[in-house]
Formats: structure tokens, C-alpha cells, sequence
């Protein structure tokens, strides 16, 4: 499908959404650039993109084997895929298995603990503000959603991240931690949305020697630990070759 000819709705740092044919319908496509630091820090990595689409429509279409609603519809292209139109509601659900990045900084837990038990944290989608960290009162004063959907949503969250924590882990992974996304569709059902990548979770190597952290996402970026499009495609071969063994 060609996609120059195709209407653009909408430009992220990451993605561009494009309208397609049906109208209840949407065509993501992922970009070669990368954004840290609410982008003060920005570069292109060729081939980001097509390693992005693919590590999110695999993991889109495994949770969807799983019963999770997603907005995922099927393939397009290397880059692309067709997800059903949703209005993004304004949250970053971030899930914590392993505490690092801003928990550490705002907290007295140490950067690699374990936590007890996922810790679900919500920010507030909005660039201008520095996507700030929300309390569920705050959700609800700011009529974001109601409590009933904002339950659903946590609920749902814990479930993805259960079966993402063995979906990694069965490939020498460690899912320390990561940030999803939820949309409505047309029907008004709330579905996981946006992407699933290594550029909105953080990925240890469990094979990892002498116990030093080995980053296989954009902490590679954000702080210069290496080739970003080395440890993507690590990341996309062993999903691969898992997938192929299932
Ligand atoms: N994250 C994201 N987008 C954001 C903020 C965070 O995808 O705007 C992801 C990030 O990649 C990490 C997780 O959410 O996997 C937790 O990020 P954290 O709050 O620790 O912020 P950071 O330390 O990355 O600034």
C-alpha cells in the first residue's frame, strides 16, 4: 500500500498516523528518529522503524492470542501496520517490575531493586507540562476518566504486564519496566493503543556477564551505552526465533 498519497492526522515523535480507506481505520508508521529528554535530545537510527513495527505487532498480536483488547488490526508494510481509529486518552501508564530512571530520582529506593509486587504509576500525557506524575484523585478531578475505566485500565495493565513478563523472560529478558497506552475505539471500548518497543520499556539482558546492566532499549540512547540498532535487532532476533518455536 502506498502510504505518500495517504492523509496525515497526526505527527508524534515517533510515529505518524495516517487515515486509511475505511474510516474506522488507521495506519501507524513507525520512524527512524529518536526523542529523549521531552526531545531535548534527538538523532535518526536507520531502521528504527521497521524493527519497531515489528517488535510491536508481534507483542500486539501475542496479547491479542491472550484476550487482551488492542487496537492492532493486521499488517501493512515493514514499517506500517492498520489499527482501528482511537481517541488516545491522555495517560502514560508506566508498569515497574525493577526500580530505575525516575522512581529513583523522586524516591529513596535504590536503581535495580525488585520490587514487591508491579507498581502501576500514571502521568499526564502533555508535553508542555513534562508529562507529570498523577494521583488516581488527580485523574479523577481532571475528568480524564472515570474510576470505574481507570480500575479497568490498571487491571488490564497488570495482566499485560504478566504475560509480557514471561514472554521476555523466555527470551532472556528482563522487563524492568515499561509504558503503555490506552485508547477508544469507535465502540467506545477501551483498547491498549500506540506501540510496544524498546523505545517505551527498559530490556536487561539476563545474559548479561559479572552482573553489569545491559540495556537493550533507548537507555541506550538517553545515556550513550551504544549502538541503539544492536540491541533492537537482539531484541527482534530472539522474538523471532521464539516465535518461530512456538
Ligand atoms: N517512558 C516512555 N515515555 C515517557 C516516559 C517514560 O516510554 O515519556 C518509559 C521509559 O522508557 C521507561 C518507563 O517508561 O521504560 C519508565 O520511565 P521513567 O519514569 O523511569 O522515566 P525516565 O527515567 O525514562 O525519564
Amino acid at each position: 500500500m502506498n502510504i505518500d498519497n495517504k492523509k496525515l492526522i497526526y505527527e508524534g515523535k515517533a510515529k505518524k498516523i495516517f487515515a486509511n480507506k475505511n474510516p474506522e481505520e488507521v495506519i501507524v508508521q513507525f520512524k527512524d528518529d529518536a526523542t529523549a529528554f521531552n526531545a531535548a535530545k534527538k538523532s535518526t537510527f536507520e531502521g528504527k522503524g521497521e524493527l519497531n513495527c515489528f517488535i510491536s505487532e508481534t507483542i500486539f498480536k501475542y496479547l491479542i492470542n491472550q484476550n487482551i483488547p488492542t487496537h492492532y488490526i493486521r499488517s501493512n508494510s515493514k514499517s506500517s501496520f492498520i489499527a482501528q481509529k482511537v481517541k488516545i486518552i491522555p495517560l502514560e501508564v508506566v508498569v515497574r517490575n525493577t526500580a530505575y530512571g525516575s522512581i529513583c530520582n523522586q524516591t529513596n529506593i535504590e536503581p535495580g531493586t525488585v520490587l514487591k509486587e508491579p507498581l502501576i504509576d500514571f502521568y499526564y500525557k502533555d508535553d508542555n507540562l513534562n508529562d507529570p506524575l498523577l494521583t488516581i484523585d488527580r485523574i479523577i478531578l481532571m475528568d480524564i476518566i472515570s474510576q470505574e475505566e481507570l480500575l479497568f485500565i490498571k487491571e488490564l495493565t497488570k495482566k499485560i504486564n504478566s504475560i509480557l513478563m514471561v514472554f521476555f523472560s523466555n527470551i532472556q529478558i528482563n522487563l524492568v519496566d515499561f509504558k503503555v497506552e490506552y485508547g477508544r475505539n469507535q465502540n467506545g471500548q477501551v483498547v491498549l493503543a500506540d506501540e510496544f518497543s524498546p523505545d517505551n520499556c527498559r530490556l536487561w539482558d539476563m545474559k548479561a556477564n559479572n552482573g553489569k546492566i545491559e540495556s537493550l532499549d533507548k537507555d541506550r540512547f538517553r545515556h550513550d551505552l551504544g549502538d541503539l540498532i544492536e540491541a533492537y535487532s537482539e531484541i527482534s532476533n530472539r522474538i523471532k526465533i521464539f516465535i518461530s518455536s512456538t
